[in-house]
């Protein structure tokens, strides 16, 4: 199925603090019609600096994502210091190298999806006694050019994360860009279902209404919050 070209944010006006009260009602309207209690929104702040992340901290918003450890890494650390109780979530992919830093500075991690990362945020998690709530991003499209397990692997990383220790929490997708989202975000629902995994990460700023309308539980919203980003993200 084609996607249909509704610009479904038209409507969506004002300073970052009002779109954001704006979307956390649209949020709660569309859960409500699926039946499903409103999700939590991140705010993915990526490419953005401490000047346009600041009005929606000072507006009470809590829950922050970016999708790289060495960004996060200069800007959060002063925002934290300022804003008591931030939570920050890592939403783009992420290297094994990087493990131990994204397991000291994040609150959530929404892209595990292959052995040598699970071996590598277990050892991190060991080593530093943190312990931040885990997604298994699955790349329900099979694109090469984006991160997540492919939905025939699962099972087995489900396993391995098990061997591991790892106390895996839910699973993340993004599906394709040019596909109607619905059907990628009910299989999502469905694989959670099936493997007990009560959290949803799933629908981004073009989406975030239908994802919430099938039981998302985390929604992961950048430009309708920020606007538009400069540069477009080469892997998500
Ligand atoms: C950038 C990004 C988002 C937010 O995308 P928008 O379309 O700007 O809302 C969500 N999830 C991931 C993984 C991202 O990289």
């Amino acid at each position: 199925m084609k996607k249909a070209t509704i610009p479904p944010l038209a409507a969506l006006t004002g300073a970052p603090a009002d779109r954001m009260a704006q979307l956390k009602a649209r949020l709660a309207d569309a859960a409500a019609r699926g039946g499903h209690a409103a999700p939590a929104l991140v705010a993915v702040s990526k490419t953005f600096g401490a000047d346009a992340i600041r009005p929606l901290l000072a507006a009470g918003h809590r829950l922050f994502g970016e999708n790289r450890v060495q960004e996060a890494a200069t800007k959060w650390p002063a925002l934290m210091a300022d804003h008591r109780h931030v939570e920050l979530h890592l939403v783009g992919q992420l290297q094994s190298n990087k493990a131990l830093e994204a397991v000291q500075l994040f609150d959530a991690i929404h892209s595990i999806d292959r052995l040598s990362l699970v071996r590598a945020v277990a050892a991190s998690i060991d080593r530093t006694g943190r312990s931040p709530t885990l997604f298994v991003q699955v790349n329900l499209g099979a694109e090469p050019q984006k991160g997540g397990v492919a939905p025939d692997g699962l099972v087995a990383l489900l396993d391995a994360c098990q061997g591991a220790g790892l106390r895996i929490s839910g699973l993340m997708t993004v599906p394709p860009a040019d596909r109607e989202p619905a059907p990628y975000f009910a299989l999502l629902a469905d694989m959670g279902r099936r493997h007990g995994l009560a959290q949803l990460s799933m629908g981004m700023s073009a989406d975030h209404d239908i994802a919430a309308s099938l039981g998302a539980t985390h929604v992961r919203i950048g430009s309708a919050l920020f606007g538009g980003r400069a540069v477009m993200d080469a892997k998500k």
